[in-house]
């Protein structure tokens, strides 16, 4: 999105680096050297469609090496520009070191509206693109693994992984070349919905310090909470459902490109979706008010507000009529530079992009050990559980039957307690500790240290003070 009398995206981002390394000891060079983008590949290709030669213009980033391989999804919009591949490589650098996924920066766009085409031509147009960048090591296991993003989904992953495959078909570990991969292809349980969840655990972080809710002027948990979402996607879609299924928040608003729909007693996600999925939009759907400029539902009061779609979304021409107290930015991006100092001096508690939606790319590094390691994500560690639990249960029902004290397991507890975790279970355990790991490590920054304002800045912290540690140890 393009604000007039504001920075550019990634200009935004760079203004948001510039107020945490104010407060850090970095030398200018060091600085410099983090900050900016190392390189950005841009391609434009023709694909013969509809009897006629179209060209696409697409662009792989890559923001920081620091580790490698780089990490980071690939878009398909109208609106991918080079500023914005840019802005998404450099959160990829900070959202990686801040949930230690040991991965540099990088992010990949088609300025493509894939509405537009039918899926046998959207996977030509894909895996062209994908040859373009495989050609380059610009996807690749060990130097550039991509991701869905906007746009995007395990379909185009299923295609860009059988790509690669067809041009490297001796590399053992081709599959780890991108993540988000369907299961059946090298995916791993829980990484379609790993960005709403994680944004949930870290949700349910937040709400287990009350001192943190309480300088939003909120108190108690999520449950009650009533939230509006910005885009029902896969992030929006997935966060919303977990958040009012399982946690008890009441979603009373939901923003979709026709418009906005609102009810105070709380929308159900999943009728939503459907509803979406038959009419196209949110309009007409039973029991809300609709409204058809939807952006002025991000500043209808609520207690959460979740822009789960664009980048630059609230900014200086709205953060000032926004009433929610919280903000937690699903999206990558969604408030500018202008208007974060904005909300600010408003007192407005904002958890981070790069904190927010970080469940998607650690649940993708997962992913990429389980393709590196040749063997179910876990299944070594789930035997060896498997055989202590069962050394534990012997034990306690010899000790039972030898003192004749009758007792008896459950069935139902011992069939779990045997069992052992599956994938599933593992990756979302995996996640619930990223995000708990990572949040503690802003907060206590945030609480530390008087110069550090914010969430955003602590985040920022943290994440710039890794990639230094990085390069210094590198000898750069
Ligand atoms: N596109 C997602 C993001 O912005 C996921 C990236 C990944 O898994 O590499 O974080």
């Amino acid at each position: 999105m393009i604000v007039t009398g504001e920075p550019s995206f990634r200009e935004s981002v760079d203004l948001m680096f510039n107020r945490a390394v104010a407060v850090m000891d970095l030398s200018p060079g060091l600085e410099e050297k983090i900050r900016v983008c190392n390189s950005t590949y841009t391609v434009r290709f023709g694909v013969r469609l509809r009897g006629d030669i179209h060209t696409f213009t697409g662009y792989r980033s890559v923001h920081s090496e620091h580790h490698e391989p780089v990490k980071g999804g690939i878009r398909y919009a109208m609106s991918v520009n080079q500023d914005e591949v840019e802005a998404l490589a450099a959160l990829m650098t900070y959202k990686c070191a801040l949930v230690e996924a040991p991965f540099g920066g990088s992010k990949g766009g088609l300025r493509i509206d894939p509405r537009e085409w039918e899926e046998h031509e959207l996977e030509r147009i894909t895996r062209r693109f994908a040859y373009e960048l495989i050609k380059r090591d610009l996807i690749n296991p060990s130097q550039n693994v991509p991701a869905p993003d906007m746009g995007t989904s395990e379909r185009e992953m299923a295609w860009i992984v059988d790509q690669y495959q067809r041009m490297n078909t001796t590399d053992i570990n081709a599959a780890a070349c991108v993540t988000g991969k369907p299961l059946h292809q090298g995916g791993i349980a829980g990484r379609v919905e790993a960005t709403g969840r994680g944004l949930q655990y870290g949700l349910r972080e937040f709400f287990r310090h009350p001192e943190d809710v309480g300088k939003a002027g909120l108190s108690g948990g999520i449950e009650g909470k009533r939230v509006i979402v910005q885009g029902l996607g896969n992030v929006g879609y997935h966060t919303a459902k977990f958040l009012s299924e399982e946690d008890g928040a009441v979603i009373v608003g939901i923003i979709e490109r026709d418009g906005a729909i609102f009810s105070s007693s709380g929308l159900d996600v999943e009728a939503v979706r459907d509803w979406i999925r038959l009419n196209g939009g949110v309009k007409d759907f039973p029991g809300a008010t609709f409204t058809a400029d939807g952006a002025a539902m991000l500043e209808v009061a609520c207690d959460i507000l979740i822009p789960a779609a664009m980048e630059g979304v609230i900014n200086l021409s709205n953060a000032a009529r926004i009433k929610a107290p919280l903000i937690v930015e699903a999206a990558n991006g969604p408030v500018t530079a202008g208007a974060d100092a904005v909300l600010r001096g408003k007192g407005v508690v904002l958890i981070p992009d790069m904190y927010a939606n970080a469940g998607g790319v650690t649940v993708s590094y997962f992913e990429w050990v389980k393709n590196l390691s040749h063997i179910h994500f876990g299944r070594m560690e789930r035997r060896q559980e498997e055989a202590r639990h069962k050394l534990l249960v012997d034990e306690l029902e010899r000790l039972s039957s030898d003192k004749g004290l009758g007792w008896t397991l459950s069935p139902g507890f011992k069939d779990k307690y045997l069992r052992g975790a599956d994938e599933l279970e593992l990756v979302r355990s995996g996640l619930d500790d990223t995000m708990r790991i990572a949040y503690q490590a802003m907060r206590e920054v945030w609480h530390t240290r008087p110069e550090v304002t914010d969430l955003r800045m602590a985040a920022y912290v943290v994440a710039i003070d890794r990639v230094a540690k990085s390069y210094r140890s590198k000898g750069l």
